[in-house]
């Protein structure tokens, strides 16, 4: 098939993104899982030009319901399969592959944080987040995180902005649990601290509990409309409208009422309280004493997780109740 014209390819968008603009865009994906590897494929239909993308992983078979790539990907390295779905979207695409973990090399990984224009973190454990958070704070950049909770009963998102409150000011906050997270795998679940490592692998089993990709779709898909916006901004298109909604750094969804959620009302009954199925935003305030981010203790990220003691958030604008 020959290369078609880029002007034909996003014809359909002109006005609701700069494409010329995000063509010259450039994301850097950590993690290629069933977030990072849908993100980038849709920022690929909208144009964005220019990717690092970085898993050490292979797609195994029982990645492939929640993943963007299919049967046929199985046992391929995810950055291999996640390249052919950019190029299968956008052939204009410029893609550089890191096929490690992001600790692995932190040359690497630094000088693609500072290459990026932002940085999307779909990582699966708090241990690489906190890497990440260091290296964006260090050079100013956007980063985007985000991640289901328990069995994807919902997930959260959180923005980090070159001055504001970063990952570790997020962890400090009351109204966020950091425990409340997804274990997508055996593996992962090790890796997090989930699974002690003194458990049984049929126990370890037990704990891997994994949600739907339609409860997976919300969430990436506002890490994306997030990611656009940012690209797009000082553009005269239509996405940067978005501008004025999407200003909270912490966004929080829930799928279903259990769990946390369980208490919550059904919809029709709900009122002014929160329900399931749609997004809650909140401010975080900047912490003063945050070890990554204070700038008075060093932060090394080779050591167990920092502690924070940060009860501060500031115009959630709903009771969250949880
Ligand atoms: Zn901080």
């Amino acid at each position: 098939m020959s290369e078609p014209a880029r002007e034909e390819m996003y014809s359909r968008s002109a006005g609701l993104i700069e494409n010329g603009v995000l063509a010259n865009k450039r994301v850097l994906v950590i993690g290629l899982g069933s977030f990072g590897g849908t993100i980038a494929v849709e920022l690929a239909k909208a144009a964005v030009g220019e990717y690092s993308i970085m898993d050490f992983d292979k797609l195994e078979t029982h990645n492939i319901v929640r993943h963007a790539c299919s049967l046929r990907d199985v046992g391929r390295y995810k950055t291999d399969a996640v390249e052919d779905l950019i190029l299968g979207k956008n052939p204009f695409a410029k893609v550089d592959k890191f096929r490690m973990d992001v600790k692995a090399d932190p040359i690497a990984s630094e000088r693609e944080i500072a290459k990026a224009d932002i940085v999307i973190v779909a990582t699966d454990n708090n241990d690489s987040r906190f890497f990440i958070n260091k290296y964006l704070i260090k050079h100013g950049k956007v980063g985007i995180y985000g991640r289901a909770n328990t069995r994807a009963e919902g997930g959260d998102v959180f923005v980090q902005r070159p001055g504001g409150p970063c990952y570790g000011c997020l962890v400090g906050t009351a109204s966020f649990d950091q425990a409340a997270e997804e274990v997508s795998s055996e593996e992962a679940g090790r890796r997090s601290g989930h699974i002690a490592a003194y458990t049984a692998p049929e126990d370890a089993a037990a704990v891997v509990q994994v949600g739907l990709s339609s409860d997976i779709a919300p969430i990436t898909n506002l890490m994306v409309k997030l990611a656009l916006v940012e690209l797009s901004r000082g553009t005269d298109s239509g996405i940067s409208a978005l501008e004025d909604e999407l200003v909270y750094d912490y966004w929080m969804w829930a799928n279903r009422r259990e769990r946390r959620f369980k208490n919550w009302s059904p919809m029709p009954k709900a009122g002014n309280m929160p329900t399931i199925l749609r997004w809650y935003g909140a401010r975080i305030k900047k912490f003063d004493g945050c070890a990554a981010c204070g700038g008075s203790v060093a932060l090394d990220t080779g050591d167990a997780l920092p502690k924070f003691t940060n009860d501060d958030t500031s115009d959630v604008n709903v009771d969250l109740n949880i």
